[in-house]
């Protein structure tokens, strides 16, 4: 009976996890206007249930779409008519995320009793991220506090972890990950910095010099709603959980949600778009904590989200055109930092104003801090640049973490000497 019972639970979980049997995940490569609006035609046909993980924007950038199996012939024969050259990056998308699965639960035999015995290298589940945080903060109740700054749509706490060595309202460095759930070696990341910035204050005298002055403010799981869902239901779930009036579909882009060229181009009103900006500007709880906490903290001065992927370190603006006032100075800070970046295993980056190095793209959070007078405004993303994509292997969590605290390391370095 027990065993029936455990198989019956069994069948159950697993009923309720999305698959991606036969999916593939495409790489495109338009060669000029034309044939990026006949891929762009491809964004359209909802039919096809694509899933785009970097869209059609610019005949110098690749496309990477997920494209189901019942699907799949008809992409490919529509993109082999038109001559548009393709090839296959993920050939079997279910073996790789059971793969992923599979190394997530081989090390699974003991929750770890302190963050020394935490596995950095693998990826965790948002009790255990919630619980490394916990332990973070009882380890290091002098340095290390864990603030709530609001409720996500199913009732999560928002936790924002605090470094600081004392003072009152120091000024300050923002620094989120996960924002969009489905970015997992995001998420790893924010886990290994926690502990990076604990190990080196004191040793390191580039970061102490940083805490002796600044805080850092440090959200982990800035998406939690949807990260759960990446768990217990779909890996590849970008958006927040909230259900939108007036259609079945789920959940709103919480990096299209911010109040600043709201619902402008870069965005979708299809609410099952993964660009779907939400009804209001604000209308996500998770961007509105953030909202509220970094108006209640005027003294914020740099303002860091992290996404994956693509290898880019970008500034404002993704909204408008018009260069942003401190271009100059973002653009050589970002110089530096993507160099520090690449000093460590040679990972290069691409740098620049998120209009010109990716796309348009409205309602986004730097945007929104950078226009609140935050002038070190950055986003990163991640690795890799499309072998692949969302499923970066876990052994690349630890060198992806290393690299980037270097960029994040001089960011915070020159935020630190140049006060204002
Ligand atoms: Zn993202």
């Amino acid at each position: 009976m027990r065993g029936l019972l455990t198989f019956a639970a069994l069948v159950l979980t697993v009923s309720t996890k999305e698959t991606f049997e036969g999916h593939q995940v495409l790489r495109i490569t338009p060669k000029d206007d034309i044939q990026l609006l006949l891929v762009k035609y491809l964004e359209t046909m909802t039919e096809l249930e694509l899933d785009f993980w970097q869209g059609a924007t610019d005949v110098s950038l690749p496309v990477d779409v997920r494209v189901p199996f019942h699907s799949l012939q008809a992409v490919k024969v529509y993109l082999e008519t038109q001559s548009i050259q393709y090839h296959i990056m993920i050939k079997d998308l279910q073996a790789v995320l059971e793969e992923e699965q599979q190394q997530m639960e081989s090390v699974r035999f003991a929750q770890p009793s302190n963050t020394d015995a935490f596995d950095y290298a693998n990826y965790h589940t948002l009790s255990e991220i919630y619980s490394f945080q916990d332990m973070l903060v009882a380890e290091n109740p002098k340095l290390v506090s864990k603030l709530v700054i609001g409720q996500s749509y199913e009732g999560r706490a928002l936790n924002v972890l605090k470094f600081s060595t004392g003072g009152t309202n120091r000024p300050a460095i923002w620094i989120d990950t996960g924002i969009h759930s489905r970015e997992w070696v995001t998420q790893a990341s924010g886990t290994w910095f926690a502990k990076k910035i604990v190990k080196d204050y004191g040793t390191d005298p580039a970061l102490t010099a940083i805490l002796d002055k600044m805080d850092i403010f440090l959200e982990i799981v800035t998406n939690p709603d949807g990260f759960q869902f990446t768990h217990t239901s779909n890996r590849l779930w970008r958006k927040t959980r909230k259900p939108n009036r007036g259609s079945n579909c789920i959940g709103v882009d919480p990096n299209r949600n911010w109040a600043v060229g709201f619902g402008g181009p870069g965005t979708s009103r299809d609410p099952c778009s993964d660009i779907y900006p939400g009804p209001r500007a604000n209308s996500e709880s998770e961007v509105k904590a953030i909202v509220d906490f970094v108006r209640s903290h005027r003294n914020i001065k740099a303002f860091i989200s992290i996404h994956s992927y693509s290898q880019l370190l970008m500034y404002p603006y993704g909204y408008t055109r018009t260069p942003a006032k401190d271009e100059d100075e973002l653009r050589r800070l970002a110089k530096k930092a993507t160099d520090a970046l690449a000093s460590l295993f040679g990972t290069r980056y691409r740098y620049g104003s998120i209009i010109r190095t990716i796309y348009q793209a409205s309602g986004g959070s730097i945007d929104w801090a950078y226009d609140q007078g935050i002038k070190y405004s950055y986003t990163f993303e991640l690795r890799d640049t499309g072998f692949s994509g969302f499923m970066l292997p876990a052994q690349q969590i630890i060198p992806t973490a290393e690299e980037t605290w270097l960029a994040l390391r001089a960011i915070m370095e020159h935020t630190n000497r140049n006060p204002c």
